[in-house]
């Protein structure tokens, strides 16, 4: 264990962040492994951001993880910028260093794909085409690390498709784009299945694209985890898909960051779960 002279404090920082289940997590994770630390959820306007940030180290905190609306503006407060995180242009996690220096990561898309390979141990990323429901921020780090671990085309639609088009300008050639009105087309042939958008979470619309098109081969993942089965996700087990849903990689991209604040790995298990969900 890193040897802190006071007692470590993490937390997240966001607005509104009182929703958020990473003090759960993260303080299942500390009592499990017998650290003496803290995590704490802090409601931070955009105008205090900077000033925020730059205080709590100075109070004891290692680090934070960052949630919306702070995400794109946490990564340009930071010293240092990892290239998975300048790629998708927002850090979910901030290392505060010894050296004064704030380092950014963004660990979504390490979560994602973590998930996938715990909960559909026999998915093939190069099986076959990716299908991407939405291309906001949460889009934006599943597509780049499915192009990392070598899926050979990402099909993305998005209600807004100006959003749609930035991806593939920046992601390159393996983004083909398609219309919202026309996304249950991307599913032809798609071996990865993704809900990216916030389609289906609790008060929010409905997820209403057809799924006809979607081979009981494919893996299926939702980004959304309240509630834990969405109807989407339902809809692909009635279809005989393989399931994954988005609570696993909530606690997957929380594990490096744990690690690189208080000096031990977590465990990612049904514990974890059960504690997350309050159970
Ligand atoms: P975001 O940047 O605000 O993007 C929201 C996405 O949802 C956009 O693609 C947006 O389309 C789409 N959308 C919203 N309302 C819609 C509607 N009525 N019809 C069609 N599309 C709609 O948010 P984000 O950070 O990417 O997060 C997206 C979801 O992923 C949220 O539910 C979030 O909780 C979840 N998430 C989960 C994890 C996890 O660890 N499981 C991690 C990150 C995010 P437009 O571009 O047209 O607005």
């Amino acid at each position: 264990m890193i040897d802190h002279p006071r007692i470590p404090l993490a937390g997240v920082i966001g607005s509104p962040v009182a929703h958020s289940k990473s003090p759960r997590l993260h303080t299942h994770w500390l009592r499990s492994l017998g650290i003496r630390g803290h995590y704490i959820p802090m409601d931070v306007s955009q105008a205090n951001l900077r000033e925020v940030i730059n205080a709590l180290p100075k109070a004891g905190f290692v680090g934070v993880n960052v949630t919306i609306p702070h995400k794109e503006s946490a990564l340009a407060l930071a010293d240092v910028v990892t290239d998975r995180a300048a790629l998708i242009g927002a850090a979910n996690t901030l290392i505060f260093r010894k050296d004064g220096r704030i380092h950014a990561d963004n660990t979504d898309g390490y979560g994602f794909i973590a998930n996938l390979r715990q909960n559909a141990p026999g998915w093939v990323p190069d099986s076959g085409p990716a299908a991407v429901f939405g291309a906001g921020g949460a889009a934006r780090a599943v597509v780049a690390s499915l192009i990392e671990v070598g899926v050979p085309e990402i099909r993305v639609a998005n209600r807004t498709r100006a959003r749609t088009e930035a991806l593939r300008q920046e992601f390159g050639t393996k983004i083909v784009t398609y219309d919202w009105v026309q996304a249950g087309n991307m599913l032809d042939g798609a071996m990865t299945v993704v809900n990216t958008t916030s389609l289906g979470m609790e008060g929010k619309p409905d997820f209403r694209v057809p799924l006809d098109a979607l081979s009981p081969k494919a893996t299926v993942s939702d980004l959304v985890y309240a509630p834990l089965r969405t109807n989407f996700l339902e809809e692909a087990a009635a279809n005989g898909c393989t399931c994954v849903d988005g609570l696993g990689m909530l606690i997957h991209q929380a594990a490096p960051a744990f690690e690189r604040w208080f000096g031990q790995r977590p465990e990612v298990d049904e514990a974890t779960r059960a504690a997350v969900l309050g159970a």
